[in-house]
């Protein structure tokens, strides 16, 4: 079956806490979703506040491919002529192909919360649908609390619905809007109004029981053709229907067509596009996207994905654009390690007893508290060492710090080239000024150094418990213009560990100078998509 996608992570997604996009970073999440394949992308409610009434007033220029825009709103106010009413007016003036709006469903909300009776909330439905239909408008009618409302009064809430149809609405949707319905309940209600509504119906469900995305999956196999939820299920409370899983699920594993199967291989570029544009982080455990949807830890299971992915994985992780991922840990044993060297080409080059050391210095390092799994460019730097033992380019004689509260000096001598360098400088901090110490040194030997810029500084503190002498992780993100690289450093001495990130990344560059071998740029590449 053709389910129809509607997003609406710029109208609902926005009322999640943590959630909050400009009018910018919602063009272009617009845009990435008419990539994706969206159906519908809902874009706010213009009647409600400025913001989105600018968005679609912006969104003229919008050039879609594929999806249609649409603009979000009530009924009628009970008061109001439909004409006369501002926020009808708004959609209208939206100038959107297509219009949502709620109506009430529940003969609690009609007589607490808009204070008029039955039969005048039937008139508020079908007028205000019948006029933005004489408006030209592709009409969505959002069916607000229907499995509350059905199981509270199924009579009216059916009664609500058949006023939209008759007014000429082109979908309803039923929504869970408190999120707590249970899915053999929901699917039930579901087939009654399948039952009882040619057209296609649609189906909006929040995620407050955990059950939104099952809950959408139910509906559509009672027949719901039209699926509305957000990228990474953001929304209010406990969030919307997750938008990404769900179309991932009927095209994978229900056979249904939403973006089509090609398409789909964008899916996790896209939910990270919104998740960086949210200033969130996507989260590693979400279902098909997620960075840890398809990592592998456990010994048993990388042995065993590594001879066939099927035993551990319900899919392959390229249908949905993202990729395995075996880490590198010290659970994983040693069948990760050579995986990811013979998954890089490098196995060949490292004897038995190389590899050995290699592992036994990577376990050695987790153990200290070195997370090379986030460290990529470390890594990297321990397999180069491997494979090219006694290559030091340069050892360190002596460094040292001060920070006065004028600011702070360091000095760096060491061995390079068969000779001896040494500067001094100062900096803005500590760690600052050995940098330019350690640059200085390195850079009339090796001038490209200069091109390796820090770009972000994180510390994290390994056992809190033991107060000032706890240790500290340092990781340190690199650039060279060309691509980035993170390296970490573990030390009592957080200038210490500062320093061991800053030698490795400058060793580990002019490691890549020297030995500029395409195969290790490759597996460079791949291996810091992972991290
Ligand atoms: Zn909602």
């Amino acid at each position: 079956m053709r389910v129809f996608t509607f997003d609406t992570t710029l109208r609902d997604g926005t009322q999640g806490e943590s959630v909050n996009f400009s009018s910018d970073d919602k063009l272009l999440i617009a845009r990435k979703l008419d990539e994706l394949g969206i159906d519908y992308i809902e874009g706010g409610w213009p009647g409600s506040n400025m913001k989105d009434k600018d968005f679609f007033t912006r969104a003229r220029d919008l050039k879609l491919n594929h999806a249609r825009l649409v603009a979000f709103g009530a009924t009628r106010f009970a008061k109001k002529k439909v004409e006369e009413d501002s926020s009808v007016q708004a959609l209208v003036e939206a100038g959107t192909p297509v219009v949502s709006i709620f109506g009430k469903s529940w003969d609690l909300h009609t007589r607490r919360a808009l204070g008029v009776t039955e039969e005048e909330n039937l008139q508020l439905i079908s007028e205000t649908v019948k006029y933005l239909k004489d408006h030209g408008k592709e009409v969505v009618y959002d069916a607000e609390h229907f499995f509350d409302g059905y199981l509270g009064n199924r009579d009216f809430a059916l009664r609500t619905l058949e006023a939209a149809k008759k007014a000429g609405a082109d979908v309803l949707v039923l929504c869970d809007t408190n999120g707590g319905t249970m899915t053999g309940r929901l699917a039930a209600i579901c087939a009654d109004v399948r039952k009882r509504f040619d057209g296609v119906l649609g189906i909006h469900t929040h995620n407050d029981a955990e059950l939104a995305v099952a809950n959408t999956l139910a509906a559509v196999e009672q027949g719901f053709a039209h699926v509305q939820g957000c990228m990474n299920g953001y929304g209010e409370r406990c969030g919307n229907a997750n938008l990404t899983t769900i179309i991932a699920s009927l095209e994978l594993k229900l056979d249904h067509t939403t973006i089509g199967k090609e398409r789909l291989a964008n899916l996790s570029t896209v939910a990270r596009f919104v998740a960086e544009l949210a200033n969130l982080p996507l989260r590693g455990d979400q279902a098909y996207v997620g960075h840890s949807a398809f990592a592998h830890k456990g010994g048993v299971h990388v042995s065993a994905v590594i001879k066939d992915a099927a035993t551990y994985e319900h899919i392959n992780p390229k249908a949905v654009g993202n990729r395995q991922r075996v880490l590198l840990s010290d659970l994983s044993g040693r069948g990760s390690i050579l995986y990811k060297l013979k998954q890089h080409g490098l196995e060949e080059r490292l004897d038995d007893a190389a590899r050995r050391e290699l592992l036994d210095r990577i376990k050695q390092m987790e153990f200290q508290g070195y997370e090379l799994e986030a460290a990529e460019g470390s890594f990297e730097l321990l397999v180069r060492e491997a494979l090219n033992p006694g290559m030091q380019l340069f050892e360190v004689l002596n460094y040292e710090a001060t920070t006065k509260s004028d600011g702070s000096t360091a000095t760096v001598t060491l061995r390079a080239e068969e000779g001896v360098h040494s500067a001094t400088a100062s900096g803005n901090g500590p760690v600052h000024a050995l940098d330019v110490c350690l640059r200085k040194c390195l850079s009339t030997l090796y001038p490209a150094i200069a091109e390796v810029r820090l770009t972000d500084y994180k510390v994290r503190v390994l056992d809190a418990k033991k107060g000032t002498a706890a240790r500290v992780r340092v990781l340190v993100e690199w650039t060279d213009q060309r691509r980035s690289w993170s390296t970490v450093g573990v030390s009592e001495n957080v200038i210490e560990a500062s320093w061991y990130a800053l030698v490795d990344a400058l060793r580990l560059e002019l490691m890549r100078l020297s030995e500029k071998d395409p195969t290790i740029e490759r597996v460079v590449e791949d291996y810091c998509w992972g991290v």
